[in-house]
């Protein structure tokens, strides 16, 4: 009888790990916080002992936050402007605030779900088989 070559354990369904590391949780098991921190992605998970430290979101969580917060922004000026023309120390306030307000929100959602992504697609190192770590020792 021919071996699987994978398992119902061996899947890993990339919305679900992206959504699980948008929410900031292991994309594996969805209970243990990703990160330590703010942006720091943990060795380990706490829960499944996944390991995490062969990620390499990089610069793609601040591509995509600069990408989404920028047209946010860059519409929502455009459209007060036509409209409202607010004052220009509301201009000098309330667009700051708002764009490192939601800046601050998006990063370490993205970071998550481009971990969850990495780790569902088995990139850098994901691919080794899933369980509690191993010691190097
Ligand atoms: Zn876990």
């Amino acid at each position: 009888m021919p071996m699987q070559s994978s398992s119902p354990q061996d899947e890993r369904p990339l919305f679900q790990a992206m959504r699980r590391g948008w929410m900031r949780r292991c994309p594996k098991c969805g209970t243990a916080p990703l990160f330590e921190g703010y942006l720091k992605v943990r060795d380990h998970c706490g829960n499944c002992g996944e390991a995490y430290h062969h990620h390499r979101a990089d610069d793609m969580p601040a591509w995509a936050t600069i990408l989404i917060v920028g047209h946010l922004l860059a519409g929502s000026i455009l459209t007060a402007e036509q409209t409202w023309q607010p004052p220009i120390w509301i201009h000098f306030t309330l667009w700051p605030s708002l764009g490192a307000a939601i800046s601050l929100f998006l990063l370490p959602r993205l970071k998550g779900a481009v971990v969850g992504m990495q780790w569902a697609n088995r990139m850098h190192g994901f691919d080794q088989p899933s369980g509690p770590a191993r010691s190097l020792d």
